[in-house]
């Protein structure tokens, strides 16, 4: 991958990090680097440092064939996919740690995930050497993290923030909906619901954290399926409260799905 940045010398590079299972999140995001950039590469890689003990990495989807068919359309120039033999070898012990903002909500809730996530995108920042990098709003701390890592280590990497694609009922396109069954498809829309619901109260004025909270929590409380992992109203610049950046991470059924919404934008749709 890198003698072959190298040989585009001259050209920007639009890198666009995933963990295969494509969709249209996805689909935006290496849309967007190929009107920015004159290459486009994107990585598939189902990073094991950035799951928990007790997480979803042996049955995460990887649908091999499916990713390859959608970059065929999407026309890129690259796909990297190594091997986790490669990215970690035995005796690789280097791990990036960012600190404030990686550490609240996701950070608490999943020890060592954010760890995890800035160590693979250092990794594929130097394997790469991307002008820009594209990541979605759908996981807003995840691309906070990213864009304080890019900063703080002199990447040079102009870090590309894409808004959340979502589903025709407001579901955000996630991976991870494909663990859920029917039933739990139809009580996933509770996310939405309850991000909309904080944001139909912010615009009606209210400014209070404890009851925009509360707008969420009261939707999700009428969904059974749902367990709330959390829910809170944060500044969008260092994650802690108070702020207008709405975010929920809810179990529906085993599978943990997360959403956010800044209240500050009218909420689409
Ligand atoms: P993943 O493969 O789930 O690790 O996601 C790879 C990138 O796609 C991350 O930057 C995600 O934030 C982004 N992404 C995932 N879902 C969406 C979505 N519904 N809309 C926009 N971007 C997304």
């Amino acid at each position: 991958m890198r003698a072959q940045a190298l040989a585009w010398a001259g050209a920007t590079i639009g890198l666009v990090p995933t963990m295969g299972a494509l969709h249209a999140g996805h689909r935006s995001l290496i849309d967007r680097a190929r009107q920015q950039n004159t290459k486009v590469v994107v990585s598939i890689f189902v990073n094991p440092i950035q799951f928990g003990p007790n997480e979803d990495l042996s049955r995460y989807p990887r649908p091999i064939e499916a990713d390859l068919e959608m970059l065929r359309s999407a026309d890129v120039d690259a796909i990297y996919i190594p091997r986790v033999e490669d990215m970690y070898p035995v005796g690789a012990t280097t791990r990036v740690v960012v600190g404030g903002v990686a550490e609240p909500l996701e950070g608490a809730a999943r020890p060592g995930h954010f760890q995890g996530v800035a160590t693979v995108v250092t990794k594929l920042f130097w394997a790469v050497k991307p002008d820009r990098a594209y990541f979605g709003q759908k996981d807003a701390q995840q691309a906070a993290v990213v864009q304080r890592l890019a900063a703080d280590l002199d990447s040079g990497v102009e870090v590309v923030v894409c808004p959340t694609v979502r589903e025709a009922d407001g579901l955000a396109v996630s991976s991870r909906n494909a663990y859920l069954d029917p039933q739990e498809r139809l009580a996933a829309v509770s996310l939405s619901r309850a991000l909309r619901a904080a944001s139909d109260a912010y615009g009606g004025g209210e400014r209070d954290p404890a009851r925009l909270r509360q707008s969420m929590l009261d939707v999700l409380a009428a969904e059974p399926l749902a367990t709330v992992d959390y829910a809170e109203v944060v500044d969008p610049g260092n994650f802690s409260s108070p702020g207008t950046l709405a975010l929920l991470a809810v179990r529906i059924g085993k599978t943990r799905l997360i959403d956010n919404h800044d209240l500050v934008q009218p909420y689409p749709g």
